[in-house]
């Protein structure tokens, strides 16, 4: 039996589909046989792990991946360990004569593939990563200077000028399976769910795994991509995709995405348009981690790391459980924890709440979101916690605080986002509902609010903390002030 004769190892990492799935397609080729496998490794991921709200998509994600291969003849194999181990032993079990996988872009998961590649290398077995996580190298965009971008609308320009996206590989019609399927471990005996079952809301709002994802996509595509542009900033409408877990956990391939939106019938639309450019932000993130792979943990910006915080338990507390006294932060932050999803807009009033007017460090923002978020991605989260902290690159200047009841009553006019998630606000007129503490006593008594029992009073005054954040500002860039709405 040649090499090419012999079956391939298809190993499974943040691409749990078969659509437009390169790996998957190189290890078939040729009517070759396939063992499929995903290895839970988390030694390998250091200190990011995957949360518990990541945890729980992937045990449905992988059920449904399970599903899928099974119908197309080659069952998944689970197994936990670390993955240069799981893999040669698998190789020698199946006589495998090559592992196929996709490329990861967090530090992590290249560190992971290069001790595959040895280990393979050292029992001959061959070692192939193929694209697919994102459009484009992320590698290859170098400014004129030949220096990574650090700013998104040149980067975007040129990777729009430089790659040619092509159309998405077809899922195959079948997978042949190895002769004598080795014994892996039962999903369940994985341990991603939680013991304690807090996943009741989301079981409501995802169906995580790729056909859900289709779903999730032709959706969107047949009504909201038109109107995206204008309605993506209101948390109250079905104005986003929500794709982003599904892209989180390589359900849909950007490729696919890109294709299916541009060619629709509103690819041509204000709103498909802008839709692609926030699919270039997502590109943008992985460019920006994978040359500065210490920005996970430490800002871009050298002089943020002297940044003054004010560790404090009790306001970390409260923004973590949507109890600071300002409605749209606690709408945001319950949101989160009920869907393991929160909206854009809110993302960033949350984001800058923390760091500018409570004046806790981004780094414990982004940790929360990394254990909450479905679609925790070191890349994304880390550029959008620099971002709101105006450390990071192209970030929004420090000295720019959101006002939370500005912004509320701007992108939540009517307070429907607020009364969704924060129920003892739901009878509270539109014109109270971002700043209830103003509300006369009458009319908050007859919304059946008692401000510090039934609701929070603010946790901290808008005006006194703004000038906190940019006194403490001052001392790391002596940069000037001004409010952004
Ligand atoms: C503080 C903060 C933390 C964030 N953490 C994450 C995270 O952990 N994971 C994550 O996927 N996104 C993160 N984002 C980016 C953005 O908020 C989400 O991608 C978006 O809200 C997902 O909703 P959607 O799928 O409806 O997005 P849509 O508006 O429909 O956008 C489509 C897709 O484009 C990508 N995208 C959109 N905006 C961004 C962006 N700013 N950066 C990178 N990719 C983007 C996502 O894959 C998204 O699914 C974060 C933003 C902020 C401000």
């Amino acid at each position: 039996m040649t090499s090419s004769d012999k079956p391939a190892i298809l190993w499974f990492r943040q691409d749990l589909r078969v659509d437009d799935h390169p790996a998957l397609c190189a290890a078939a080729a040729n009517g070759r046989a396939v063992q499929p496998v995903f290895i839970l490794d988390d030694a390998a991921e250091g200190e990011w792990v995957a949360g518990g709200a990541g945890r729980w998509w992937l045990h449905h994600s992988l059920a449904a991946l399970q599903a899928r291969l099974l119908e197309l003849g080659a069952p998944l194999l689970l197994r936990r360990g670390a993955a240069p181990d799981v893999l040669v032993a698998l190789a020698q079990e199946v006589g495998a004569g090559s592992v196929h996988c996709s490329l990861r872009f967090e530090p992590a998961g290249t560190e992971q593939e290069e001790r595959v590649r040895s280990a393979l290398a050292a029992v001959g077995v061959s070692f192939a990563a193929h694209s697919g996580a994102l459009l484009h190298d992320p590698h290859a965009l170098r400014t004129g200077t030949g220096v990574p971008y650090k700013v998104y609308t040149p980067f975007a320009k040129s990777l729009r000028e430089r790659i040619v996206i092509g159309d998405p590989l077809p899922a195959p019609r079948t997978v042949r399976a190895v002769a004598k399927s080795p014994v892996g471990s039962p999903l369940d005996a994985l341990g991603l769910l939680p013991t304690i079952d807090w996943a009741g809301t989301m079981r409501t709002w995802w169906t995580p795994g790729e056909r859900g994802a289709q779903k999730r996509l032709a959706a969107f595509i047949a009504g909201p991509v038109r109107d995206y542009d204008e309605a993506r900033d209101f948390p109250a409408q079905d104005g986003s995709s929500s794709l982003s877990p599904h892209m989180h956990w390589g359900e849909l391939s950007p490729r696919r995405v890109w294709s299916d939106v541009s060619r629709s019938d509103a690819g041509k639309s204000h709103g498909a348009s802008k839709f692609l450019a926030e699919i270039l932000w997502r590109e943008f993130a992985a460019h920006v981690l994978l040359n500065f792979p210490a920005t996970a943990s430490q800002p871009l910006r050298p002089e943020f790391a002297k940044f003054p915080w004010q560790p404090s338990c009790v306001h970390l507390h409260a923004w973590q459980r949507g109890h600071t006294g300002y409605p749209i932060v606690d709408a945001g932050m319950r949101q989160l924890w009920a869907t393991g999803w929160m909206h854009n807009r809110v993302r960033m009033i949350v984001a800058s709440f923390l760091v500018k007017h409570l004046l806790q460090s981004w780094q414990e923002g982004a940790r929360w979101f990394w254990d909450t978020l479905c679609d925790a991605d070191l890349a994304s989260n880390t550029l959008g916690w620099q971002w709101s902290a105006g450390c990071g690159a192209d970030a929004a200047p420090y000295f720019r605080i959101f006002n939370p009841i500005l912004q509320g009553e701007k992108f939540d006019p009517s307070g429907d986002f607020v009364r969704t998630w924060v129920p003892e606000l739901a009878k509270v007129p539109s014109e109270f509902i971002h700043q209830p503490w103003e509300a006369p006593p009458m009319v908050l008594a007859s919304s059946g609010v008692a401000l510090g029992e039934t609701y929070p009073r603010p946790i901290v005054d808008h005006p006194t903390a703004r000038d906190y954040a940019l006194a403490a500002l001052q001392k790391v860039s002596g940069a000037k002030s001004t409010t952004r709405g």
